[in-house]
């Protein structure tokens, strides 16, 4: 797990921050990645395991290929028709590169495998070949960059431990929102990241992750996330009702057949706010 301890100007931890919007550098930390809008989640994968099982296959694949614009391109066929021979996308018209793998050598966090600084492509920047093109790729940044503080930020950064958990659950800006609104309300003051110890920060990553552990009823299990302009038109079947929680249930698809369920959600999650600030 990263440092409890964050600097917002944290310029001295990355380059990168400065060319970002919003203070704090998301797409790559020292221990993750992230590849979620590059659809990296947007198949249909059954579960965690065969979701790495699939992308680890293409990246092997893609290991051995030439680097010339003719394999480049058969292979993202390839890869494509792969993908669409698995069934429905969760978000049909969302993107899914193909060319989004395990950028290490552990095969472990997800990158790009047209990247210059992806192995074997010796500084090359390929992702020009790749639908969107190398300028869309290189410069889109995610809602999460531009409706969360920096604070929050830093402190769901610190308490998310893996790249496949931090994907889903950096760019759910709402669900984020709405649980640090909770906990500042409960607290009657705004939270920093220096306050969050090591307990706390362990209670805050099960609060994340309900996100993809969503214990009760849930109409969809599939994780991915939707997070461009236009998703206000994907809805669940929740009747809004005004719920202080909306978004969180919203980003976890909890699905309700009554007003019990409904209640039994909050319960769980005002249950886990009041876990984690009991801790602080
Ligand atoms: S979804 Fe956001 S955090 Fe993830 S790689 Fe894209 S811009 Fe970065
Ligand atoms: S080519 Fe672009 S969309 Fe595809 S994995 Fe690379 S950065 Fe993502």
């Amino acid at each position: 797990m990263s440092s409890v301890f964050c600097d917002i100007n944290e310029e001295h931890a990355s380059e990168n921050v400065k060319k970002v919007p919003g203070a704090v550098y998301l797409c790559q930390t020292e221990y993750m990645t992230c590849g979620a809008c590059c659809g990296i989640y947007n198949f249909n994968y059954t579960s965690r395991q065969n979701f790495f099982d699939r992308i680890l296959d293409r990246t092997l694949k893609f290991e051995k290929i030439k680097r010339t614009m003719d394999a480049i391109l058969e292979f993202g066929d390839a890869e494509t028709k792969r993908i669409e021979s698995l069934g429905d996308k969760p978000f049909p018209d969302f993107h899914h590169c193909p060319f989004a793998g395990f950028m290490d050598t552990l095969h472990y966090k997800p990158g790009c495998l047209l990247h210059p600084m992806s192995e074997k492509n010796n500084g090359v920047d390929f992702r020009g070949l790749s639908y969107y093109g190398g300028l869309a790729c290189a410069s889109y940044f995610c809602p999460t960059y531009y409706n969360v503080s920096p604070e929050r930020k830093l402190m769901v950064r610190n308490a998310v431990e893996d790249s496949y958990t931090y994907g889903l659950v950096i760019t759910e800006d709402e669900m984020i929102n709405n649980i640090f609104d909770l906990i500042e309300k409960k607290r009657g003051k705004k939270i920093f990241p220096h306050e969050v110890n090591d307990e706390s920060l362990i209670m805050l990553e099960k609060i994340l992750k309900l996100k993809i552990e969503w214990p009760l009823r849930s109409c969809n299990r599939h994780p991915a996330n939707y997070f461009f302009g236009d998703a206000e038109t994907i809805r669940n079947d929740l009747d809004p009702e005004q719920s202080e929680v909306f978004n969180v249930l919203k980003a976890v698809k909890a699905s309700f057949s009554d007003k019990k369920d409904i209640l039994d959600a909050e319960k769980l999650i005002n249950k886990s706010i009041n876990d984690f600030v009991d801790l602080l």
